[in-house]
């Protein structure tokens, strides 16, 4: 249509001249001139102008693909940053609980010491006698178990830290800004709600308790020392007779917590 319109205008402009110019130079514009005048742009700008129409258009509808793709592409992207970052998260999260994992939890703790400034806690928690669950309740029932013990820490310590499963049946948490009195109240909350979390398995409760080990430090320290400290304490929880906590070699009261 446009190339229509162009060889029109350019046919006018042609017989224009032609009836302009030829009678100045003392010319006739008649006959094979004239015939001429109107042939010429005819053959000359009707394709020509079809061509470069058909280029243009061809130029802005290749614009357009490529401006989709464009969208298309930070789409994609977008979609390949958020796929990376729940990658990332996958990959410090423990499958089973929801909690960080062992990697994870050790990085944090080994940030925590390094970087923090003030009091910092770490409380480690074992499940008791959790081979005689798996026994007598079976594999599912002892996942289960762990899942609940899971959703316990993550109530117990809140907003106030970070918690993961650090081993099979082990867990731990990480308080900043939290003192001596204020982890041991979080252990004590900790150690009371998994003893009376009510799990059912073919209609027989399933015995749960933790014992726990804790430990305090002002950051920035030494992150493995205080594991060991608290680790060590877990196990004096276990061998002082399970479901109870242990600080600095010493065992808790429970109503004094
Ligand atoms: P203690 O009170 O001394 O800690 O005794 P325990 O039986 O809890 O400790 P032990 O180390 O003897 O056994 C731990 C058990 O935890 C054995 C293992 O099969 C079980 N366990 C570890 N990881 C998982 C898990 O992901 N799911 C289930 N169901 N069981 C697990
Ligand atoms: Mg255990
Ligand atoms: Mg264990």
């Amino acid at each position: 249509m446009k190339a229509a319109a162009a060889t029109a205008a350019s046919v006018a402009v042609s017989v224009g001249v032609v009836l302009l110019l030829v009678p100045m130079l003392g010319g006739q514009p008649d006959g094979p001139g004239f015939w001429m005048s109107v042939l010429c742009p005819l053959l000359i700008a009707g394709p020509a102008s079809t061509w470069q129409f058909h280029q243009t258009e061809t130029i802005a509808r290749q614009r357009d693909a490529i401006a989709r793709m464009h969208v298309k592409l930070e789409d994609a992207h977008a979609e390949l940053k958020r796929l990376h970052a729940d990658l990332g998260e996958k990959a410090r999260t423990d499958a089973l609980t929801g909690g960080l994992n062992r990697g994870a939890f050790f990085e944090a703790l080994e940030e925590a010491a390094a970087h923090g400034n003030g009091p910092m806690a770490l409380i480690v928690a074992d499940a008791d006698h959790f081979k005689q669950i798996n026994d007598g309740f079976g594999h599912l029932v002892g996942d289960e178990a762990l899942c609940r013990i899971g959703r316990v820490m993550a109530d117990a310590i809140g907003d106030s830290g970070v918690w993961g499963r650090i081993g099979g049946e082990e867990f731990a948490a990480l308080l900043a800004d939290t003192g001596r009195s204020a982890a041991i109240g979080a252990a004590e909350r900790l150690r009371l709600a998994v003893a009376e979390t009510k799990l059912l398995a073919d209609g027989r409760p399933v015995p749960l308790s933790v014992s726990i080990g804790v430990a305090c430090a002002q950051a920035p320290c030494a992150p493995m020392e205080l594991f060991r400290r608290a680790d060590d304490d877990l196990y004096r929880a276990k061998s002082g007779g399970r479901n109870r906590i242990v600080i600095d070699g010493r065992e808790v009261d429970p109503v004094a917590a």
